[in-house]
């Protein structure tokens, strides 16, 4: 089942045609269904609901307010790279106790400001990621006098992820603690004030289309957890991380349904008298919303025709990042049954600037809308405003209506952030 379906010859998400939105809010835009971000939490949840577990969403992979606020209210945590997606998260209703942070580089202020949380009770962890950022939790949470709940990120030394941008759990990456020296940080660390080291966190890539790398970081950190627990540690929780894939592209990549995974964790995890955390983003934003885009010209002749969108790469930057895939579809399906091979590009100044290669689609006339797929997920958190290009809005649907939740800011908006001092 999706939202965004074909209706009598138009591209719709729930109830509302996308020609609608463009029309009302402009282009180019993001649009998000609630529904989908909907089904994708609980299809996540009911997955692993046989064992003790917290789904802390991703914050960056979606972080607009509205759509916080909506996975806030279906019960969801947040997992948090930074001190302004931990005031998102909080300012969109998440439960502190149910807010991870996470990242290599947490500054004190953002450590005190995760301490401070909840009238001071604080967040329920922190993933640290190296015994130097540790010692820093230390000693700010022991001037506050509090008690910092962590886990210790290990790199589990196992290679997943759709593209090498995103991979994260090999050893030469820069993330988490070596497997190999696991036992000794946790003993070199096991009296530090302040701090109280009781689980063990992990998040080996993104966009991982098969099960078998998380069926391996599991084996070797299920080990380590043994061996912990052997040398007296008390070891309550395991945070997976995320990194489920989603289906990008129609003709391949199939990653494991969330049941699946669910399926495969929880078997892993019974019994163990550990709870899991979950920090899923793609799988949850995803495929909960596109980039609609205008076709502005057509430039045909040459040794490739050209479709120019209104659209560019700082406004999805992933296709340029990651030469990911998206499928794009025409919004009015009934335009033209002829077919006609494209490479659609954006209008910024760079050769990058490029959402697909000889892409073959129905033949496209100038004004016509694409619709460009499974833009929910770092898909406007990623977007900048490269050539002064406004940020683009966003807009989520529920069913029948429509909002906009991220205003376009005009050229004016831009440059008033800017000075120009007199000496210049
Ligand atoms: C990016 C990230 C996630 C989310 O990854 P997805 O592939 O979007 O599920 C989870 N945890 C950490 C630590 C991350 O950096």
């Amino acid at each position: 089942m999706t939202s965004f379906n074909q209706k009598q010859e138009q591209l719709w998400v729930d109830d509302i045609p996308l020609a609608t939105i463009a029309q009302n809010a402009g282009t180019p835009v993001y649009v998000y269904s609630a529904s989908a971000f909907t089904r994708n939490l609980k299809e996540f949840s009911s997955a692993v609901q046989g064992i003790d577990h917290l789904i802390a969403y991703s914050v960056k992979a979606n972080s607009n307010l509205a759509i916080l606020t909506l996975l806030a209210k279906l019960g969801a945590g947040a997992d948090v790279v930074s001190g302004g997606e931990l005031e998102r998260a909080l300012q969109a209703g998440i439960a502190p106790h149910n807010i991870v942070f996470s990242g290599v580089g947490k500054s004190k202020e953002e450590m005190q400001a995760a301490l401070s949380a909840n009238h001071g009770t604080g967040i329920c962890q922190f993933n640290v990621e190296s015994e130097p950022e540790l010692i820093a939790l230390s000693e700010v949470a022991t001037a506050m006098g509090k008690i910092a709940p962590v886990a210790l990120r290990i790199n589990p030394d196992v290679t997943a992820g759709g593209h090498e941008k995103i991979s994260t759990g090999k050893a030469e990456n820069k993330f988490g603690i070596d497997i190999n020296l696991a036992r000794e940080v946790y003993r070199n660390v096991r009296d530090l004030p302040g701090v109280e080291v009781t689980g063990v966190d992990m998040h080996i890539g993104s966009q991982i289309n098969s099960l078998t790398p998380f069926e391996m970081a599991m084996d070797k950190i299920l080990e380590l957890i043994k061996a912990l627990r052997f040398d007296g540690h008390q070891i309550n929780t395991y945070d997976l991380g995320g990194g489920l894939g989603i289906h990008y592209h129609d003709d391949s990549d199939i990653p494991p349904l969330p049941s699946a995974y669910g399926a495969m964790v929880t078997k892993k995890l019974k019994g163990k008298g550990l709870k899991a955390i979950f920090e899923p983003g793609r799988a949850i934003a995803g495929n909960a919303g596109v980039l609609l885009a205008k076709v502005k010209y057509i430039k045909s002749g040459g040794a490739r025709n050209f479709l120019i969108l209104d659209a560019a790469m700082n406004d999805l930057i992933r296709p340029a990042l990651y030469g990911a895939h998206h499928e794009i579809n025409p919004v009015n399906a009934k335009s033209n049954h002829e077919k006609m091979t494209y490479d659609i590009v954006g209008p910024v100044c760079e050769t990058g600037d490029t959402f697909a290669v000889m892409r073959e689609m129905p033949k496209m006339q100038q004004g016509d809308l694409v619709a460009i797929s499974s833009a929910g997920a770092y898909g406007a958190v990623q977007s900048s405003e490269y050539n002064t290009r406004p940020l683009i809005p966003e807009v989520l649907v529920s069913a029948k209506q429509y909002a906009v939740i991220r205003k376009r800011p005009t050229i004016k908006d831009i440059l008033e952030r800017e000075d120009v001092p007199s000496w210049v």
